[in-house]
Protein backbone atom coordinates (compact mmCIF):
# COMPACT_ATOMS: atom_id res chain seq x y z
CA UNK A 1 0.00 0.00 0.00
CA UNK A 2 1.65 3.46 -0.88
CA UNK A 3 1.11 6.48 0.93
CA UNK A 4 -0.63 8.46 -1.30
CA UNK A 5 -0.54 11.72 0.18
CA UNK A 6 2.17 14.35 -1.29
CA UNK A 7 3.15 11.43 -3.66
CA UNK A 8 2.81 13.53 -7.34
CA UNK A 9 3.32 10.03 -8.90
CA UNK A 10 -0.32 9.37 -7.86
CA UNK A 11 -1.71 12.21 -9.71
CA UNK A 12 0.31 12.06 -12.62
CA UNK A 13 -0.90 8.26 -12.87
CA UNK A 14 -4.53 9.98 -12.91
CA UNK A 15 -3.43 12.99 -14.60
CA UNK A 16 -2.56 10.60 -17.78
CA UNK A 17 -6.21 8.65 -18.09
CA UNK A 18 -8.01 10.52 -20.95
CA UNK A 19 -9.50 13.55 -20.06
CA UNK A 20 -11.45 16.24 -22.21
CA UNK A 21 -10.77 19.56 -21.58
CA UNK A 22 -13.99 21.31 -21.26
CA UNK A 23 -13.59 24.09 -18.78
CA UNK A 24 -10.84 26.05 -16.87
CA UNK A 25 -10.04 24.77 -13.73
CA UNK A 26 -9.05 25.10 -10.76
CA UNK A 27 -12.69 26.61 -10.09
CA UNK A 28 -12.76 30.29 -7.76
CA UNK A 29 -12.26 29.39 -3.75
CA UNK A 30 -14.26 32.21 -2.62
CA UNK A 31 -14.77 33.44 1.33
CA UNK A 32 -18.39 34.05 2.66
CA UNK A 33 -17.29 35.90 5.70
CA UNK A 34 -21.29 37.37 6.40
CA UNK A 35 -22.59 34.34 6.13
CA UNK A 36 -19.54 32.53 8.35
CA UNK A 37 -20.66 35.05 11.07
CA UNK A 38 -24.57 34.29 10.64
CA UNK A 39 -24.01 30.50 11.63
CA UNK A 40 -21.14 30.87 14.05
CA UNK A 41 -18.32 29.04 12.14
CA UNK A 42 -14.87 30.14 12.37
CA UNK A 43 -14.11 30.70 8.40
CA UNK A 44 -16.65 29.38 5.16
CA UNK A 45 -15.42 29.26 1.94
CA UNK A 46 -17.51 28.36 -1.30
CA UNK A 47 -15.65 26.40 -3.96
CA UNK A 48 -17.53 27.75 -6.75
CA UNK A 49 -17.94 24.75 -9.65
CA UNK A 50 -21.45 26.45 -9.93
CA UNK A 51 -18.75 28.81 -12.42
CA UNK A 52 -17.20 26.11 -13.92
CA UNK A 53 -16.96 28.16 -17.52
CA UNK A 54 -19.00 25.55 -19.60
CA UNK A 55 -22.56 23.86 -20.42
CA UNK A 56 -24.01 26.26 -17.60
CA UNK A 57 -21.54 24.97 -15.27
CA UNK A 58 -21.96 22.33 -11.87
CA UNK A 59 -20.10 19.41 -10.88
CA UNK A 60 -21.25 17.21 -13.79
CA UNK A 61 -18.82 18.34 -15.87
CA UNK A 62 -16.28 17.43 -14.00
CA UNK A 63 -17.29 13.40 -14.68
CA UNK A 64 -18.21 14.38 -18.27
CA UNK A 65 -14.71 15.04 -19.00
CA UNK A 66 -13.69 12.07 -18.46
CA UNK A 67 -16.79 9.87 -19.29
CA UNK A 68 -16.53 12.12 -22.82
CA UNK A 69 -13.00 11.33 -23.41
CA UNK A 70 -13.94 7.47 -23.22
CA UNK A 71 -17.24 7.73 -25.33
CA UNK A 72 -14.67 9.33 -28.20
CA UNK A 73 -12.14 6.88 -27.37
CA UNK A 74 -14.34 4.58 -27.92
CA UNK A 75 -16.17 5.46 -31.08
CA UNK A 76 -19.81 6.40 -29.76
CA UNK A 77 -22.04 8.21 -32.22
CA UNK A 78 -25.09 8.51 -29.59
CA UNK A 79 -24.52 9.49 -25.69
CA UNK A 80 -27.83 7.87 -23.72
CA UNK A 81 -28.20 9.40 -20.66
CA UNK A 82 -31.47 10.43 -18.11
CA UNK A 83 -32.75 11.51 -14.99
CA UNK A 84 -35.73 13.95 -14.11
CA UNK A 85 -36.37 16.69 -16.79
CA UNK A 86 -34.63 19.44 -14.65
CA UNK A 87 -31.50 17.57 -14.57
CA UNK A 88 -28.41 19.31 -14.63
CA UNK A 89 -26.38 16.46 -15.55
CA UNK A 90 -28.81 15.79 -18.38
CA UNK A 91 -28.45 19.15 -19.41
CA UNK A 92 -24.61 19.14 -19.08
CA UNK A 93 -24.38 15.89 -20.96
CA UNK A 94 -26.57 17.56 -24.02
CA UNK A 95 -23.73 20.02 -24.07
CA UNK A 96 -20.89 17.96 -23.87
CA UNK A 97 -22.58 15.60 -26.86
CA UNK A 98 -23.06 19.18 -28.46
CA UNK A 99 -19.98 20.39 -28.43
CA UNK A 100 -18.08 16.61 -29.50
CA UNK A 101 -20.27 16.44 -32.50
CA UNK A 102 -21.88 13.57 -31.20
CA UNK A 103 -25.89 12.90 -30.99
CA UNK A 104 -27.48 12.75 -27.41
CA UNK A 105 -30.81 10.99 -26.50
CA UNK A 106 -32.10 11.66 -23.10
CA UNK A 107 -33.92 9.60 -20.72
CA UNK A 108 -37.28 10.95 -18.40
CA UNK A 109 -39.01 9.34 -15.71
CA UNK A 110 -42.89 10.56 -15.66
CA UNK A 111 -44.57 12.40 -18.66
CA UNK A 112 -43.92 15.42 -20.38
CA UNK A 113 -44.08 18.82 -18.71
CA UNK A 114 -46.55 21.53 -19.18
CA UNK A 115 -43.75 23.96 -19.10
CA UNK A 116 -40.40 24.10 -21.51
CA UNK A 117 -38.84 25.71 -18.74
CA UNK A 118 -35.57 25.45 -16.62
CA UNK A 119 -32.65 22.95 -17.62
CA UNK A 120 -35.23 21.12 -19.36
CA UNK A 121 -35.80 24.33 -21.85
CA UNK A 122 -31.43 24.24 -22.40
CA UNK A 123 -31.53 20.61 -23.05
CA UNK A 124 -33.90 20.68 -26.06
CA UNK A 125 -32.34 24.05 -27.48
CA UNK A 126 -28.96 21.86 -27.63
CA UNK A 127 -30.54 19.62 -29.62
CA UNK A 128 -31.03 16.37 -27.28
CA UNK A 129 -33.83 13.96 -28.37
CA UNK A 130 -36.30 13.68 -25.32
CA UNK A 131 -37.98 10.42 -24.09
CA UNK A 132 -40.33 9.92 -21.09
CA UNK A 133 -41.01 6.71 -19.79
CA UNK A 134 -44.43 7.11 -18.24
CA UNK A 135 -43.23 6.16 -14.93
CA UNK A 136 -42.67 7.93 -11.90
CA UNK A 137 -40.47 5.57 -10.78
CA UNK A 138 -36.68 7.17 -11.15
CA UNK A 139 -35.58 3.75 -11.69
CA UNK A 140 -37.38 3.46 -14.86
CA UNK A 141 -35.05 5.90 -16.13
CA UNK A 142 -32.52 2.65 -16.37
CA UNK A 143 -34.29 0.36 -18.08
CA UNK A 144 -35.21 3.29 -20.68
CA UNK A 145 -31.19 4.00 -21.54
CA UNK A 146 -31.10 0.00 -22.04
CA UNK A 147 -33.61 -0.30 -24.20
CA UNK A 148 -32.64 2.50 -26.03
CA UNK A 149 -28.95 1.50 -26.16
CA UNK A 150 -30.01 -1.60 -27.37
CA UNK A 151 -32.15 -0.14 -29.99
CA UNK A 152 -29.50 2.03 -31.17
CA UNK A 153 -27.22 -1.19 -31.20
CA UNK A 154 -29.97 -3.12 -33.81
CA UNK A 155 -29.75 -0.14 -36.11
CA UNK A 156 -25.73 -0.38 -36.37
CA UNK A 157 -25.07 2.60 -33.89
CA UNK A 158 -22.36 2.83 -31.17
CA UNK A 159 -24.02 4.79 -28.19
CA UNK A 160 -22.43 5.37 -25.05
CA UNK A 161 -24.33 5.01 -22.10
CA UNK A 162 -24.02 7.64 -18.99
CA UNK A 163 -25.59 6.31 -15.91
CA UNK A 164 -28.16 8.84 -14.00
CA UNK A 165 -25.69 11.82 -12.51
CA UNK A 166 -22.40 11.12 -14.14
CA UNK A 167 -22.27 8.07 -10.81
CA UNK A 168 -19.83 5.30 -12.20
CA UNK A 169 -16.10 5.03 -11.29
CA UNK A 170 -15.31 7.32 -14.79
CA UNK A 171 -17.68 9.90 -13.82
CA UNK A 172 -16.08 10.14 -9.94
CA UNK A 173 -12.82 10.83 -11.22
CA UNK A 174 -13.61 14.33 -11.76
CA UNK A 175 -14.31 14.32 -8.32
CA UNK A 176 -11.37 12.56 -7.42
CA UNK A 177 -9.54 15.89 -9.15
CA UNK A 178 -11.33 18.31 -7.50
CA UNK A 179 -10.31 17.19 -4.35
CA UNK A 180 -7.10 17.47 -5.24
CA UNK A 181 -7.91 20.96 -6.38
CA UNK A 182 -9.19 22.25 -3.58
CA UNK A 183 -6.17 20.30 -1.19
CA UNK A 184 -3.55 22.86 -3.39
CA UNK A 185 -5.82 25.58 -3.66
CA UNK A 186 -5.62 25.34 0.39
CA UNK A 187 -2.29 24.87 0.46
CA UNK A 188 -1.56 28.31 -1.50
CA UNK A 189 -3.22 30.37 0.50
CA UNK A 190 -2.23 28.56 3.82
CA UNK A 191 -5.32 26.97 5.02
CA UNK A 192 -6.83 23.80 5.53
CA UNK A 193 -10.60 23.01 6.22
CA UNK A 194 -11.57 20.71 8.69
CA UNK A 195 -15.05 20.04 6.63
CA UNK A 196 -15.93 19.78 3.47
CA UNK A 197 -19.71 19.83 3.08
CA UNK A 198 -21.77 18.64 -0.13
CA UNK A 199 -24.96 18.02 -1.67
CA UNK A 200 -25.90 14.01 -2.44
CA UNK A 201 -27.97 12.79 -4.73
CA UNK A 202 -26.94 9.78 -6.96
CA UNK A 203 -23.71 9.61 -4.75
CA UNK A 204 -20.94 10.14 -7.16
CA UNK A 205 -20.28 13.44 -6.57
CA UNK A 206 -19.42 12.63 -2.84
CA UNK A 207 -17.82 9.14 -3.69
CA UNK A 208 -15.00 10.82 -5.88
CA UNK A 209 -14.71 13.72 -3.04
CA UNK A 210 -14.57 10.82 -0.23
CA UNK A 211 -11.36 8.68 -2.30
CA UNK A 212 -9.71 12.27 -3.30
CA UNK A 213 -9.77 13.45 0.33
CA UNK A 214 -8.51 9.67 0.99
CA UNK A 215 -5.88 9.95 -0.88
CA UNK A 216 -4.84 13.30 0.01
CA UNK A 217 -4.31 11.43 3.56
CA UNK A 218 -7.21 13.07 5.12
CA UNK A 219 -6.54 16.76 5.17
CA UNK A 220 -10.12 17.26 6.04
CA UNK A 221 -13.55 16.02 6.96
CA UNK A 222 -16.02 15.38 3.93
CA UNK A 223 -19.36 14.83 5.07
CA UNK A 224 -23.08 15.36 2.35
CA UNK A 225 -26.37 16.10 3.07
CA UNK A 226 -28.85 13.96 1.54
CA UNK A 227 -30.86 15.34 -0.71
CA UNK A 228 -32.78 12.13 -2.74
CA UNK A 229 -32.21 8.96 -1.10
CA UNK A 230 -32.52 7.54 2.62
CA UNK A 231 -29.44 7.44 4.36
CA UNK A 232 -28.67 3.93 4.58
CA UNK A 233 -29.35 3.82 0.49
CA UNK A 234 -26.90 6.81 -0.20
CA UNK A 235 -24.28 5.64 2.08
CA UNK A 236 -24.53 2.22 0.31
CA UNK A 237 -23.79 3.79 -2.93
CA UNK A 238 -21.51 6.04 -2.05
CA UNK A 239 -19.61 3.40 -0.74
CA UNK A 240 -19.80 1.42 -3.92
CA UNK A 241 -18.97 3.58 -6.12
CA UNK A 242 -15.40 4.98 -4.01
CA UNK A 243 -14.97 1.51 -4.23
CA UNK A 244 -15.31 0.92 -8.08
CA UNK A 245 -13.16 3.79 -8.29
CA UNK A 246 -10.27 3.29 -5.80
CA UNK A 247 -10.45 -0.38 -7.94
CA UNK A 248 -10.18 1.13 -11.37
CA UNK A 249 -7.43 3.25 -10.09
CA UNK A 250 -5.49 -0.06 -8.87
CA UNK A 251 -5.69 1.20 -4.96
CA UNK A 252 -6.24 -1.23 -2.36
CA UNK A 253 -8.97 0.23 -0.58
CA UNK A 254 -11.52 -0.50 0.87
CA UNK A 255 -14.41 1.61 1.99
CA UNK A 256 -17.61 0.53 4.09
CA UNK A 257 -21.12 2.30 4.29
CA UNK A 258 -20.60 2.97 8.05
CA UNK A 259 -17.56 4.95 7.46
CA UNK A 260 -19.43 7.31 4.99
CA UNK A 261 -20.33 10.59 6.15
CA UNK A 262 -23.79 11.77 5.61
CA UNK A 263 -26.30 14.59 7.06
CA UNK A 264 -30.32 13.81 7.21
CA UNK A 265 -33.22 15.20 7.39
CA UNK A 266 -33.11 17.71 4.59
CA UNK A 267 -34.71 15.88 2.03
CA UNK A 268 -38.00 17.49 2.81
CA UNK A 269 -40.78 16.12 0.82
CA UNK A 270 -38.95 14.50 -2.15
CA UNK A 271 -36.83 14.74 -4.27
CA UNK A 272 -36.68 17.70 -6.19
CA UNK A 273 -39.43 19.08 -3.84
CA UNK A 274 -38.48 22.91 -2.68
CA UNK A 275 -38.60 22.32 0.90
CA UNK A 276 -38.84 25.64 3.49
CA UNK A 277 -35.56 24.74 5.10
CA UNK A 278 -34.10 24.96 1.74
CA UNK A 279 -36.25 28.44 0.53
CA UNK A 280 -34.79 29.85 3.79
CA UNK A 281 -31.32 28.42 3.07
CA UNK A 282 -31.34 30.27 0.02
CA UNK A 283 -32.26 33.64 1.21
CA UNK A 284 -30.20 33.85 3.75
CA UNK A 285 -26.87 32.95 0.90
CA UNK A 286 -28.50 35.46 -1.49
CA UNK A 287 -28.96 38.18 0.71
CA UNK A 288 -25.86 38.01 2.72
CA UNK A 289 -23.88 36.75 0.06
CA UNK A 290 -25.32 37.51 -3.26
CA UNK A 291 -24.48 34.19 -4.26
CA UNK A 292 -27.56 31.91 -5.55
CA UNK A 293 -28.31 28.57 -4.59
CA UNK A 294 -30.77 26.29 -6.34
CA UNK A 295 -33.48 24.20 -4.82
CA UNK A 296 -33.16 20.61 -5.20
CA UNK A 297 -29.33 20.36 -4.13
CA UNK A 298 -27.33 23.24 -2.85
CA UNK A 299 -30.03 24.92 -0.96
CA UNK A 300 -31.18 21.81 0.80
CA UNK A 301 -26.95 20.92 1.65
CA UNK A 302 -26.72 24.49 2.79
CA UNK A 303 -30.46 24.00 5.52
CA UNK A 304 -28.35 20.86 6.44
CA UNK A 305 -24.86 22.81 6.95
CA UNK A 306 -26.94 25.78 8.85
CA UNK A 307 -28.38 22.46 11.17
CA UNK A 308 -24.64 21.42 11.14
CA UNK A 309 -23.34 24.78 12.60
CA UNK A 310 -25.05 24.51 15.74
CA UNK A 311 -23.76 21.28 16.04
CA UNK A 312 -20.24 20.64 17.84
CA UNK A 313 -18.96 18.91 14.28
CA UNK A 314 -19.55 21.69 12.42
CA UNK A 315 -19.21 25.05 15.23
CA UNK A 316 -16.33 27.25 14.80
CA UNK A 317 -14.82 25.33 12.48
CA UNK A 318 -13.46 26.14 8.70
CA UNK A 319 -16.39 24.90 6.36
CA UNK A 320 -15.73 24.51 2.43
CA UNK A 321 -19.10 23.71 1.50
CA UNK A 322 -19.22 22.58 -2.52
CA UNK A 323 -21.50 25.24 -4.79
CA UNK A 324 -21.93 22.00 -7.19
CA UNK A 325 -24.67 24.75 -9.55
CA UNK A 326 -27.46 23.70 -10.40
CA UNK A 327 -29.11 27.16 -10.73
CA UNK A 328 -31.33 26.54 -13.76
CA UNK A 329 -33.55 24.85 -11.64
CA UNK A 330 -33.96 28.23 -9.55
CA UNK A 331 -36.15 29.55 -12.76
CA UNK A 332 -38.26 26.25 -13.44
CA UNK A 333 -41.64 26.63 -12.69
CA UNK A 334 -43.50 29.88 -11.32
CA UNK A 335 -41.39 29.80 -7.97
CA UNK A 336 -44.19 29.65 -5.76
CA UNK A 337 -42.24 27.89 -3.20
CA UNK A 338 -40.04 30.88 -2.67
CA UNK A 339 -43.17 33.10 -2.14
CA UNK A 340 -43.45 32.44 1.80
CA UNK A 341 -41.49 35.08 2.21
CA UNK A 342 -39.27 35.34 6.17
CA UNK A 343 -36.68 37.72 7.65
CA UNK A 344 -34.38 35.28 7.60
CA UNK A 345 -31.45 34.45 10.06
CA UNK A 346 -30.18 30.85 10.76
CA UNK A 347 -32.13 31.19 14.25
CA UNK A 348 -35.94 31.32 12.95
CA UNK A 349 -35.29 29.04 10.34
CA UNK A 350 -38.43 26.68 10.79
CA UNK A 351 -36.90 23.49 11.21
C1 LIG B 1 -26.00 16.18 -9.43
C2 LIG B 1 -25.84 17.32 -8.49
C3 LIG B 1 -25.38 17.15 -7.17
C4 LIG B 1 -25.14 15.82 -6.56
O1 LIG B 1 -24.22 15.03 -7.21
P1 LIG B 1 -24.36 13.44 -7.20
O2 LIG B 1 -23.10 13.00 -7.78
O3 LIG B 1 -25.58 13.10 -8.02
O4 LIG B 1 -24.54 13.00 -5.77
C5 LIG B 1 -25.21 18.26 -6.39
N1 LIG B 1 -25.50 19.49 -6.86
C6 LIG B 1 -25.94 19.70 -8.09
C7 LIG B 1 -26.27 21.08 -8.51
C8 LIG B 1 -26.13 18.62 -8.96
O5 LIG B 1 -26.60 18.84 -10.20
Amino acid sequence: MIAYANTPLFWDTLGQIPRLNLAQFPTPLLAMPRLATKLNVKELWFKRDDLISFGLGGNKIRGLEFLMADALAQHADYIVTGAGVQSNHVRATAAASAYCNLRCKAVFWGRPPDQVDGNYRVTRMLGAESFFTGDPDRASVDQGIARICGELIDQGHQPYPIPRGGACALGALGHVLAAHELYEQCDESGFMPDLVVLAAGSGGTHAGWLLGTHLLGNPWQTISVTVSREVKAVRAEIARIANETAFYLHIDWQFTPEKVAVHDGFIGEGYGIPSPEGANAIRLVGRSEGVLLDPTYTGKAMAGLIDLSQHELAKDRSIVFLHSGGEPAFFAGAGNWLQKDTNVSPTNLNR
